[in-house]
């Protein structure tokens, strides 16, 4: 079917956070992991394309969005979604702002909306400033990320040098004012040529005020909370009909593998909580480095075919820094992603279906190793992490991609549960 929204985000977990939110309204989401080669071809209703331009130099940032526009337009879609971080995450030269005006200027249209308010999450703007829980951003922990640290916390101060065009506010007090109120704003800011226009949001219904008033515009930009009403309101509209397909679940064979390259303090007890559950293997880096991953899959050949085994790679930070201090950590990374990444195409050729993986990067490695370039988007297991699926040489797959602290202690067992509901 001719997709009516078409989402470019500029990484990979923002671009499944957004594709699992649109998900909720019981619709068809497909999410590309990154620019498609082929032409649209079976296209959904919401296809989310993520690409990890976030911190790319503006110029090929640009040039990616706009080619990731360009799919997008063949697919069918007239309404476009730039999603990126709730905190707003960009250096002083963009991408966010240059994005923005590029793809406004190949679309013709005179004005934007920049709303990473997600309540739910502790992010709310007021007075064009934004708010990590009860924190001014730039006072927050983003203060100091290595990469995009964000020093001021208002959002038309940092939009202003990225964009060439007048920068405005929609303040909360407008919002509170209903659809009309909000529509009338941005109406007479577009009379004195404001083109990009900063919207205040404190809570959740000032998002559905905002999708609402602004759901006809050509380009919506913002976090992924902004863009959840909107599959709604498109149904109210006629845009989708009542009757669009949803997603068919394929029926797959019952052998699952829980995949774990994640550190973190969650991925930490999830591991535990899931060693009672099934066998389970502990791979250790100093003896990837020594004899590789063929102990790793011996083990996994071993194991029944209708079984659900964790291989884990997951260890406390103390046990991290001993094998980095050995290693180096960007080794000890690549070591144990590559065998993730083994052992997860171990596990389809031995006819295991369901996946899932823990770790951002590690999910990375093994949406590559598997060939992953589409995914449509199932139930959702934990906040922003759904079930996805995909096809891997002609045979249908479950995925579950999990990056750091996503999801309760007994994640794993249940998402291998929520497969069978
Ligand atoms: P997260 O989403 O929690 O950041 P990632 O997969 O993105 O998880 O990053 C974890 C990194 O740590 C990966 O590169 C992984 O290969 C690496 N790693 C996993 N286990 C170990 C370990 N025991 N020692 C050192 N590095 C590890």
């Amino acid at each position: 079917m001719a997709t009516i929204l078409g989402c470019i985000a500029d990484d990979f977990t923002g671009a499944t956070d957004l594709a699992g939110l649109l998900a909720r309204a019981g619709v068809h989401v497909t999410l590309r992991l990154g620019l498609p080669e082929a032409p649209p071809q079976d296209t959904a209703p919401f296809e989310v394309i993520a690409l990890k331009c976030r911190t790319a130099p503006v110029s090929d940032a640009v040039a990616e969005c706009r080619a990731a526009l360009d799919w997008l337009r063949a697919a069918g879609a007239n309404r476009f979604f730039w999603k990126y971080c709730s905190t707003f995450d960009s250096t002083a030269d963009g991408n966010i702002g240059p994005v923005a005006e590029a793809l406004m200027d190949d679309l013709g249209a005179d004005q934007t909306i920049y709303c990473p308010a997600f309540p739910e999450n502790g992010r709310s703007i007021f007075m064009g400033n934004l708010f990590v829980g009860q924190q001014p951003l730039a006072e927050s922990p983003m203060k100091d990320h290595p990469l995009t640290p964000m020093r001021d916390s208002n959002l038309m101060r940092l939009l202003e040098p990225q964009v060439t065009r007048p920068v405005g506010l929609a303040d909360r007090l407008t919002v509170a004012g209903g659809k009309a109120a909000l529509g009338d704003r941005l109406a007479a800011l577009k009379a004195d040529g404001v083109a990009h226009v900063v919207v205040d949001a404190v809570a959740n219904d000032d998002l559905g005020t905002i999708a609402a008033a602004c759901r006809d515009m050509v380009l919506m930009t913002g976090g992924s909370a902004v863009a959840m009403p909107l599959p709604a309101l498109y149904r109210q509209d006629g845009l989708l009909g009542a009757d669009a397909p949803a997603l068919q679940t394929p029926n797959l064979p019952a052998g699952a593998v829980v995949l774990s390259g994640s550190c973190s303090a969650m991925t930490n007890d999830q591991v535990a909580a899931y060693r009672l559950h099934g066998p389970a293997l502990q791979l250790n880096p100093l003896d990837l480095a020594e004899t590789g991953p063929a102990a790793a899959l011996d083990w996994l050949a071993a194991q029944p075919l209708d079984s659900a085994p964790m291989i884990y790679a997951t260890a406390p930070p103390d046990d991290v820094r001993a094998v980095q201090d050995t290693l180096g950590g960007a080794r000890a990374g690549a070591l144990v992603e590559a065998a993730l990444a083994a052992l997860a195409l171990a596990a389809f050729d031995a006819g295991r279906r369901r996946f899932v993986v823990a770790g951002g990067e590690t999910s990375g490695a093994v949406a590559q190793a598997l060939g992953l370039s589409r995914l449509d988007i199932g139930t959702e297991i934990a906040p922003g992490v759904p079930w996805t699926f995909a096809t891997v040489k002609g045979e249908d797959v479950a995925v579950a991609l999990k990056s750091g602290n996503f999801g309760d202690q007994d994640f794993f067992a249940t998402a291998l549960a929520r497969l069978e509901a």
